[in-house]
């Protein structure tokens, strides 16, 4: 097996993707432009990432010998998602390098092991608290105050597998609702803004940082970015250092999001860190028409072991996503002038499924 450090693909490389949404197939998009090929392994058929490459894994991920067959075709092996199932990492990362690296998804797949993780860098969080059972939660209860909300520790997204605690008498109902054993209880943060950090860090420890995108959730899920965020420079700059702290950390090879919360009149440090997501991210979509290089191109550049990007951003840039039946705007929106439209491919528009996304930029000049 070749080390993360030797990678060094040349055009006409085939880079693995496991994971077939929307993130995948714009991953594929501009590992394209610089020549490399991709191919997709994801089980669902009608992943959106199969339409853009010409080689396609349909399996399961627990199908060892169709992960075999997948890595003896490609030179080095990415995911578009953080849970990738464990025994998948390990049988691919035997064959191919894996980046980032597999024992990165063990501390981002896990909010208590992250959140662990964050706070012995010296990082704030909201006050935390391991929690196992309803006794427990009471215990945390206690100790964290109330609001507050329970996550459960694995595969949560988009604000699922989790709920807020705002009464005592809430406490046993939530937990038999939220049906795991295994969660965290967080002190609710009485945030200002939220904001997201979009990092790069190539093989030889480079970080580049977009800048700080600001953005707002509409039903636990993203609905618009702002590029840049309305923040002091000070607080972007701290901003960006905890996201390459973090990076560092990890020896991380890719990009990642670091989602954080801004705090209002604080005394004590300004920024909280929410979540890491070990992967390209939908708060830096923007970054396709809003900036010279996307992170989809960051990337791809980090896990090929070419040298990254210094990403100029375009003006300022809104990045609006299209969820479920708002798809069908789309038509209005090409008709917006300097509006650039993405549509992802997928099948039905379900309620809360992200199915393209509009950017709009101002130019610095306007
Ligand atoms: P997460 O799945 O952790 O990214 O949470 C989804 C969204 O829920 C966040 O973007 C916030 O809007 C909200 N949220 C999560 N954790 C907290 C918290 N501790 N305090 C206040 N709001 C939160």
């Amino acid at each position: 097996m070749t080390s993360h450090s030797q990678v060094k693909l040349k055009p006409g490389d085939t880079i693995g993707i496991l994971g077939g949404g929307q993130l995948g197939r714009m991953l594929a998009m501009a590992a394209a432009r610089l020549g490399l090929r991709c191919q997709v392994f994801s089980p669902d058929p009608d992943s959106p990432a199969f339409d853009v490459v010409a080689n396609a894994s349909c399996a399961e991920y627990a199908d060892v010998e169709a992960l075999e067959l997948f890595a003896n075709d490609v030179d080095v092996i990415t995911y578009e998602f953080e849970n990738v199932p464990a025994a998948a990492a390990l049988v691919l990362s035997a064959r191919r390098p894996v980046l980032p690296e597999r024992k990165i998804l063990e501390t981002t797949q896990d909010r208590l092991a992250e959140k662990d993780f964050v706070t012995r860098l010296g990082i704030g969080t909201a006050a935390y608290a391991d929690v196992t059972s309803a006794a427990s939660l009471r215990q945390a209860v206690a100790r964290i105050g109330l609001p507050a909300v329970i996550k459960t520790r694995r595969f949560g997204y988009d604000g699922k597998g989790q709920a807020i605690i705002r009464k005592h008498d809430e406490i046993d109902r939530i937990w038999e609702e939220l049906g795991t054993k295994s969660a965290i209880l967080e002190a609710f943060v009485p945030f200002e803004r939220e904001i997201s950090v979009i990092a790069a860090r190539s093989a030889d420890g480079q970080v580049e940082c977009f800048d700080v995108t600001e953005n707002e959730h509409r039903d636990h899920i993203l609905k618009v970015s702002r590029a840049p965020a309305a923040i002091p420079e000070s607080l972007a700059a701290e901003a960006r250092e905890i996201a390459g702290k973090i990076a560092d950390a990890l020896s991380y090879v890719g990009v990642l999001a670091v989602e954080m919360f801004v705090l209002p009149h604080a005394a004590g440090p300004k920024v909280l860190v929410n979540e890491i997501a070990p992967r390209v991210h939908n708060s830096g979509h923007w970054t396709l028409d809003g900036a010279s290089i996307s992170q989809f191109e960051q990337h791809i550049r980090a896990i090929a072991g070419w040298q990254l990007g210094k990403p100029v951003r375009h003006g300022e840039v809104t990045m609006t996503n299209l969820i479920g039946d708002e798809i069908a705007t789309y038509p209005e929106w090409l008709a917006v002038p300097g509006a650039t439209v993405h549509i992802y491919g997928k099948g039905t528009p379900r309620p809360g499924r992200k199915m393209g996304h509009v950017t709009q930029v101002l130019p610095k000049s306007a």
